[in-house]
C-alpha cells in the first residue's frame, strides 16, 4: 500500500493529523498541495486573502521539503485533475486528508471519483471535536456559549484554582466595555515586508483573470509559522496587559486597537489554539497581569472560537439558509465600495476592510452586521459578502458568526437577543459620529441617522417575534410609548431609503 497525503490550504501545521499519521515514514510518503483557480472563482475574494493563503501554502511546502518530505505543489484550474495525475504517477493506493473544517469541502471530497481509497483523518486543529461538542450540547437545555466556556475552563484546567475560577468569577466582561475617551495610546501592530515568494503571489493575484475585491497592497500579513509566533509574542507582551478595557471601542484611524490579530494565523493552522491560550495564561501567572484582560482574551479563543466551530458542526445542514426575520433587501453597493456611503461609521469600517481585509469584532458586529440586521438585508447575501471580504473567513467560522451572532437569522440558537443598536451605541463606543453628516440624535428629520430609523423600524416590524425574547421587553416598552406620528415617519424613512435604490444614502 502506498499512502499519499493531500494538505489543504487551511491545514498548515506539521503536526496536523494526516501528516502526523505518517510521521514515522516521512521519506516514503508523497505530499501534495494544490492551488485551484476554479475554487477562487466561487466568490470574488479579497486580494489579500488570496495572497495570504497561497503564500502561506507555498512557504509551508518549502518547510515540509526541508523537513524531509517529498512535496508536489500544483497550481491548476481545479483540484481533481492534478490530484488524479499525482495519485496515478505516484502509484498511491490510499489518499489521506485531514477532515476539512468546512462542510461544503467535505461534501466535495466525497464527490470526487478518486482512483484510490480516501481516508479522512479526524481534525486536530480544535480543542473540542465535533463529537465532543455534540455530547456536551445534547446534555443541555440551552447551548449558550457561557456554559460551554465554563466547561472548557474546567476540562482543560485553565485559569482555575481546583474547581473554582481564578478571581472567584468566570467572566469579567463588565470591566471590558470602556468607551474611548481622550487620546488612547494604542500599541503598534506587528507587520511584515513581503518576501520573494509573497511578491510572486501578489503579482499573480494582480494579473489574475478572476474577479476579486479590495486592495492587494500594502500586504503586511505574516505567511509563516515563525511570523505568526512573532505576532503572538508581541500580543502577549504589548497588547494583552491592556487588551480588556477598550475591547469594544472603535476609533477613527485605529485599525487594530488592542486586538490580537491572530485569527488569520489560527484559522490557517499556523498557530494552535492551546499554545495561544497557554501563553496568555502563563503571562497572567508570571507577570501578574490584569485578570479582566487575560480572562477576556482566553474567553475569545477557548470560548467563542471553539463554540462557533462546535456549533457549526452541530446545527442542521440547512443552517446557512436560516432567515428568521424573512429579510430580503439586497446588499447595498457601498459594501463593495466604501466611497458610496457617507454614513461615517460604515465608511470608515468598509474602507478599512478594503485596505486591510480586517476589521475588529465590534466593527464587524455593531457596525456592519448591525446595519445589515436592522436594514433587513438578506442574511445569505450578507454572509457571502463577509466570506468574500475578510482575511480570516472560512465557512465554519462564517455561518455561526454572521447568520447566528450578527443577524439572529437562526432565531436565537446562539444569542439570547439580536445585536441591534441605534446611533446612541455607536456614538458611545466610537468617535465616528463626530464627523458624520448625519445627526446621531435625529430619527425622522432630513439628516436623521439611518441607524436610528432602521433600529426603531426593525423593532416595530418584528415586535411579535421579539416579544418572546425576554431581554427585549424593556426596549419594546419604549417603542410602545412612541407617538404614532413619529412611528409613521420612521416607517416612511426606512421605506424611502430602500426605495431610493441599492447603495444610495438617504439625502
Ligand atoms: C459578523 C461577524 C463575522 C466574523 N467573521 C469572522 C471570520 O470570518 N473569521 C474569524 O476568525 N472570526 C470572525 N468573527 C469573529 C471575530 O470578530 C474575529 O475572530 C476577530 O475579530 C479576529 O480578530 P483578532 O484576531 O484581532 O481578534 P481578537 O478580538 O483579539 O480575539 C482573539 C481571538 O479570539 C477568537 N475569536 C473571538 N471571537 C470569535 C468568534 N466570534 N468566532 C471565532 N473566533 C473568535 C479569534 O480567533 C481571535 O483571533 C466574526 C464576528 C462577527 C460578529
Ligand atoms: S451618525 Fe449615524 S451614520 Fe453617522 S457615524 Fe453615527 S451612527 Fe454612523
Amino acid at each position: 500500500m502506498t499512502i499519499g497525503v493531500w494538505v489543504l490550504g487551511d491545514q498548515l501545521w506539521t503536526e496536523q493529523a494526516a501528516l502526523h499519521s505518517c510521521a514515522d515514514r516521512q521519506s516514503q510518503i508523497p505530499i501534495i498541495l494544490i492551488e485551484s483557480l476554479g475554487y477562487v472563482q466561487e466568490r470574488p475574494y479579497h486580494r489579500q486573502k488570496l495572497v495570504l493563503v497561497w503564500s502561506a501554502m507555498r512557504h509551508f511546502a518549502e518547510e515540509l521539503r526541508q523537513a524531509g518530505w517529498t512535496v508536489a505543489y500544483e497550481t491548476a484550474e481545479d483540484f481533481e485533475t492534478p490530484l488524479r495525475q499525482w495519485i496515478n504517477a505516484q502509484g498511491i493506493t490510499e489518499l489521506r486528508v485531514m477532515q476539512p473544517n468546512d462542510r461544503p469541502f467535505t461534501a466535495f471530497l466525497h464527490s470526487i471519483d478518486l482512483p484510490c481509497k480516501l481516508t479522512l483523518i479526524p481534525n486536530n486543529h480544535f480543542l473540542w471535536t465535533g463529537d465532543d461538542f455534540r455530547q456536551w450540547a445534547n446534555r443541555r437545555k440551552n447551548v449558550l456559549m457561557e456554559y460551554f466556556y465554563r466547561e472548557g475552563r474546567q476540562r482543560f484546567q485553565l485559569l482555575m484554582e481546583g474547581k473554582h475560577p481564578v478571581g472567584g468569577q468566570w467572566n469579567f466582561d463588565k470591566n471590558n466595555r470602556k468607551p474611548p475617551k481622550g487620546r488612547l495610546n494604542t500599541p503598534k501592530a506587528v507587520w511584515f515586508e513581503p518576501d520573494t515568494i509573497t511578491q510572486a503571489v501578489i503579482q499573480q493575484v494582480k494579473s489574475g483573470h478572476f474577479s476579486t475585491y479590495g486592495q492587494v497592497e500594502p500586504f503586511r500579513w505574516g505567511v509563516t509559522r515563525s511570523q505568526a509566533l512573532q505576532v503572538l509574542d508581541h500580543f502577549i507582551r504589548d497588547r494583552l496587559p491592556t487588551f480588556g478595557p477598550y475591547q469594544d471601542a472603535m476609533v477613527t484611524g485605529e485599525e487594530t486597537m488592542w486586538h490580537a490579530l491572530l485569527s488569520p494565523y489560527l484559522n490557517l493552522g499556523l498557530l494552535q489554539p492551546m499554545e495561544v491560550i497557554r501563553a496568555a495564561e502563563a503571562a497572567y501567572f508570571d507577570r501578574n497581569l490584569d485578570l479582566s484582560s487575560v480572562e477576556g482574551f482566553i474567553r475569545q479563543v477557548l470560548g467563542w472560537r471553539e463554540y462557533m466551530h462546535g456549533l457549526y458542526h452541530y446545527v442542521d445542514a440547512d443552517y446557512p439558509q436560516c432567515n428568521r426575520f424573512n429579510h430580503t433587501q439586497p446588499l447595498p453597493e457601498f459594501f463593495w465600495d466604501a466611497d458610496k456611503t457617507d454614513m461615517n461609521c460604515l465608511h470608515q469600517t468598509l474602507k478599512q476592510v478594503e485596505t486591510t481585509a480586517y476589521a475588529h469584532h465590534i466593527q464587524r458586529l455593531m457596525i456592519l452586521s448591525n446595519f445589515a440586521l436592522i436594514a433587513g438585508l438578506s442574511p445569505q447575501q450578507v454572509e457571502q459578502w463577509f466570506h468574500t471580504a475578510f482575511i480570516d473567513a472560512y465557512d465554519w467560522v462564517m455561518q455561526t458568526n454572521v447568520i447566528g451572532m450578527g443577524l439572529f437569522a437562526d432565531g436565537g440558537i446562539l444569542a439570547s437577543k439580536p445585536y441591534a443598536a441605534s446611533a446612541s451605541y455607536i456614538n458611545k463606543m466610537s468617535d465616528y459620529c463626530q464627523n458624520c453628516r448625519y445627526n446621531k440624535s435625529d430619527r425622522t428629520g432630513d439628516n436623521a441617522c439611518p441607524f436610528n430609523f432602521f433600529y426603531w423600524d426593525f423593532l416595530d416590524r418584528h415586535r411579535n417575534t421579539l416579544q418572546s425574547q425576554g431581554r427585549m421587553s424593556f426596549i419594546l416598552k419604549n417603542l410602545d410609548k412612541m407617538p404614532d406620528a413619529e412611528l409613521q415617519a420612521i416607517r416612511q424613512k426606512a421605506r424611502n431609503w430602500h426605495g431610493k435604490g441599492e447603495g444610495k444614502d438617504e439625502g
